[in-house]
């Protein structure tokens, strides 16, 4: 059965530098949250009177000094007469920190409407036990801790610490900062935090990491994670442009499934390990740049994970983990529906992880492959690898081929105007680009004005990522869900923060 789930408190924590902004950005926020954070200290011409009249829900009020990692940067007596002010024109909660004058705070203002903060922007100490005890005896109703994550393991921390505040019935919200610490802010209601930090939807963050709103509740489901969801997600370094989040969320949402995929960039594969050991992942798919090293972790390999001695594809079972490479059917796939690969001369570009799946593939298939590489010696390395051909960037132009096919990241957002290779030069029939945002890059866009035949990146990601979720849930995936997905992540072209 489902486990009860959590009640969840999202707070919007609202950038702005004016008044009127703040309050139209509050505006739009108010229905992604249960409180507006009202970062005062960006605010230019604060009219605190107007904010606290007009504001469209209740409201955190915090003045962060530059010291802390603010912006405010008057005198301290000034700033502790502002939160004072904020606490009497009806701010339903101030936030003060502990490295500051929390003490006339809590003495003048309901402790129950007092945040106690306290961030470290260098590190995530392993235990907070300690600073936990000595912010709860100012008596202050809810503590905040921010810290700074530099591997996924810092998350385990901030759980720990956030289960010790259960045990010791202090409310706490904490989260680690930084792109490592984003499962603390997607699983921290569940580990018992207060709140959880959000940015304003297509807004500007308060913090590195901060996932937006909207987000949250749609893509993650925060409100709907218990105990009992099965936790899936991407493992990489860095996952600043990874889309298998959007995806994989929409698909498992689609099927009803009680799951939640997370974006876990790990320092390396033993931390990814150490946060599995405390928090089992059921499935996850792997990225630059642990696609080989995970290889040697897994407990078996699929045929087209050992060939390419790449796994893409962590699915868990009984004796631990198995390594798949969905990279090699998710190219193939949308090549096959269309052309008979046995009689072509493909032109690979690029010697990378995906170049070798490509590669693969096409000879799995007997086609006749050369291998094009900026460095010569990882294009014969790949190229002895699969029993093939190799040569030199410059010798493109003199090459024939049926099938070009872009193993390289050259044409990918933003570097949108780059292509690999000169339009001229396109004189064979097909060309695919593994590159998928943009879905048409401007080697697409040229091979198609000179009369190719094109294939983009987004169909082989789609195959790949169905793929996944076939071996994840052994069962057909939702097709149609995961293309809108895709294609609405897309559009408009950005670097998304997950
Ligand atoms: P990778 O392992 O880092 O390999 C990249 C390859 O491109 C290397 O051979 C690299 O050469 C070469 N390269 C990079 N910049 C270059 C430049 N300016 N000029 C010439 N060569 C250059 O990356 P990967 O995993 O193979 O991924 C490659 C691309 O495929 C990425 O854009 C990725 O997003 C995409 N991809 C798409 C899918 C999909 O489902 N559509 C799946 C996997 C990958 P050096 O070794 O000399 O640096």
């Amino acid at each position: 059965g489902r486990q009860p789930v959590v009640p969840v408190r999202i707070c919007v924590s609202i950038r702005e530098s004016t008044t009127e902004e703040a309050l139209a950005s509050a505006a739009r926020a108010s229905c992604w949250g249960d409180l507006l954070e009202i970062r005062a200290d960006y605010i230019r011409d604060l009219d605190l009177r107007q904010l606290l009249r007009d504001k469209p829900g209740p409201v955190l009020f915090t003045l962060r000094a530059s010291h802390e990692g603010g912006d405010y940067s008057g005198s301290e007596r000034s700033r502790l007469e502002t939160i004072l002010e904020a606490a009497q024109c009806g701010a339903d909660l101030v936030d003060v920190e502990f490295s500051a004058f929390w003490k006339p705070v809590v003495e003048v203002v309901a402790k129950s409407r007092v945040v106690l903060s306290h961030h470290n922007y260098e590190e995530t100490p392993e235990d907070l036990r300690p600073l936990i005890d000595s912010m709860a005896e100012t008596g202050a109703g809810i503590l905040k801790i921010v810290t700074h994550a530099r591997c996924l393991a810092d998350n385990l921390s901030i759980a720990r610490a956030l289960g010790y505040a259960s045990e010791q019935h202090v409310n706490l919200c904490a989260a680690a900062m930084g792109r490592e610490g984003i499962p603390s802010r997607i699983l921290g209601a569940h580990w018992g935090s207060w709140m959880i930090f959000a940015s304003v939807p297509g807004g500007r963050s308060t913090a590195e990491g901060q996932v937006p709103a909207d987000d949250l509740v749609e893509c993650f489901r925060i409100r709907q994670i218990s105990a009992a969801t099965q936790l899936y997600g991407v493992l990489g370094k860095p996952l600043g442009h990874s889309l298998s989040p959007r995806i994989h969320n929409a698909a498992f949402a689609a099927r009803g499934m009680d799951a939640v995929f997370l974006p876990l960039e790990a320092s390396s594969v033993d931390d990814f390990l150490q946060f599995d050991e405390a928090f089992p992942i059921r499935g996850a798919s792997v990225t630059i740049p642990f696609k080989e090293e995970i290889c040697a972790r897994a407990h078996s390999l699929s045929v087209a994970a050992n060939n390419t001695r790449a796994v893409n594809t962590l699915v868990r079972r009984a004796g631990g983990w198995h390594g798949e490479n969905t990279d090699v059917d998710g190219f193939l796939q949308p090549l096959l529906r269309r052309i008979h690969l046995g009689k072509m001369r493909a032109v690979v570009l690029g010697a990378g992880g995906a170049a070798r799946a490509v590669v693969y593939g096409l000879r799995s298939y007997g086609a006749t492959v050369c291998v094009l590489a900026r460095d010569v010696s990882k294009a014969r390395i790949l190229a002895d690898e699969f029993q093939t051909q190799h040569g030199s960037w410059e010798q493109l132009p003199a090459a024939q081929w049926d099938l070009l096919v872009n193993a390289t990241p050259i044409g990918m957002y933003p570097h949108i105007e780059e292509t690999p290779v000169r339009a001229e030069w396109l004189t064979g029939e097909w060309v695919c680009d593994l590159v998928y945002n943009p879905g048409e890059t401007r080697l697409l866009r040229e091979a198609a004005q000179r009369g190719c035949r094109t294939i983009s990146g987004i169909d082989m990601f789609l195959a790949q990522a169905k793929k996944q979720q076939q071996l994840w849930c052994g069962s057909a995936p939702p097709e149609q869900v995961m293309e809108d997905a895709l294609k609405s992540a897309l559009r408009p072209q950005t670097s998304l923060a997950v």
